[in-house]
């Protein structure tokens, strides 16, 4: 349910019929809209009296939310969702570029690829520690040892580090991470997205291969409804009738989710297309439809990377794409200031 308030609606009144919805056992969330304040409330609010709380003088409107993602829903919070990670933010209209190798291999792979990528102005550093990997023959990721080598080449260059959490019982190993991904192969294990909801370190979901966009905003919410606000969706292609490409990327969640919901949406064009020779054209498409960011594989070796080589680009690539993916986000910022 979400209460539209007044605008400068009595401060004391305000603080009181949030109480009494507490005491029903609801959750509020409170939220600044373009003009007034919202008040999204979440939990069982079938046996609440609509009439009795539109008629209260600080209410100009109560609405009933169909769908089944509350917190993540716009109608609850219509400003974007803005998550802060050390000294870059996500979302609100700032381009994020989160760029590395599929898998860390060695120390100096990492710094390498980390400082080169920061060089051409990448905000994000990714590398996976734990990798889910479709055979239990191929290389499974550095564990623990590959988390130091992130926290060391973020020590070297500043970058936060984004890496995929496979299981809880990793929690531990992630005290120092910045932002948590889960993979697409993890996005329905609601154990796991129940433990992400209980801390506060940002969470990255990626779209199952074959969720549907309600599915996706309800993993958010499984997050979300313990606690962490802090989440941010990633785009990486979904399973379709097509084989030439590694999955189908759907660029329609971009306007589709930016109405659906406030949180940052993210594209991964590499995992989408498995062929670096597509990453550009996509990575460039997901700016133009109003992507808050990119998550792209840059490998120093490529044709020698033990993970996704024929998918990462080259540091030199990747430079030339990242000064393309500014300029076209700048134009796009300056038209949407025009409009
Ligand atoms: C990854 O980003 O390393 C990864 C495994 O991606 P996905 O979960 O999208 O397959
Ligand atoms: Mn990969």
């Amino acid at each position: 349910m979400v209460v539209l308030l007044k605008q400068n609606p009595d401060r004391e009144q305000v603080e009181s019929l949030i109480s009494w919805l507490q005491d029903k056992n609801l959750q509020v969330h409170r939220s600044e809209g373009a003009s007034r304040q919202i008040l999204g409330i979440v939990g069982d609010s079938s046996r609440l009296d609509i009439d009795l709380i539109a008629a209260l003088d600080i209410v100009e409107d109560v609405k009933r939310v169909q769908e089944p993602y509350k917190s993540a829903n716009r109608k609850f919070h219509p400003e974007d969702t803005v998550i802060k990670v050390r000294d870059t933010q996500i979302g609100g209209g700032t381009l994020t570029m989160m760029a590395g190798p599929c898998s860390v291999e060695t120390e100096d792979q990492i710094i390498g690829v980390a400082k080169a990528v920061k060089a051409s102005g990448a905000t994000v550093l990714r590398g996976g520690a734990f990798k889910p990997r479709t055979s239990p023959y191929s290389f499974q990721g550095l564990g623990a040892e590959g988390i130091e080598l992130l926290k060391l080449a973020r020590k070297e260059t500043g970058l936060p580090i984004v890496t995929e959490i496979m299981d809880a019982s990793q929690l531990p190993l992630f005290d120092d991470i910045d932002i948590i991904q889960v993979g697409a192969r993890n996005m329905q294990n609601f154990n796991l997205l129940k433990i992400l909801g209980a801390q506060d370190k940002p969470v990255m979901i990626k779209r199952g291969m074959s969720s549907t966009y309600e599915e996706w905003l309800m993993s958010a919410e499984y997050v979300m409804a313990n606690g962490n606000q802090n989440v941010i969706l990633c785009e990486r292609g979904i399973r379709t009738f097509e084989t030439y490409t590694r999955n189908t990327l759907d660029l329609a969640a971009i306007p589709v989710l930016k109405s659906l919901t406030h949180l940052p949406i993210i594209i991964d064009p590499s995992h989408a297309t498995g062929k670096s020779s597509l990453v550009a054209p996509l990575a460039m498409g997901a700016v133009a439809t109003g992507a808050d960011g990119l998550i792209i594989e840059v490998h120093n070796d490529p044709a020698h990377a033990w993970c996704d080589g024929p998918q990462s680009l080259k540091p030199e690539a990747f430079d030339a794409l990242a000064k393309k993916l500014i300029a076209l986000h700048g134009f796009m910022k300056t038209e949407e200031a025009a409009s």
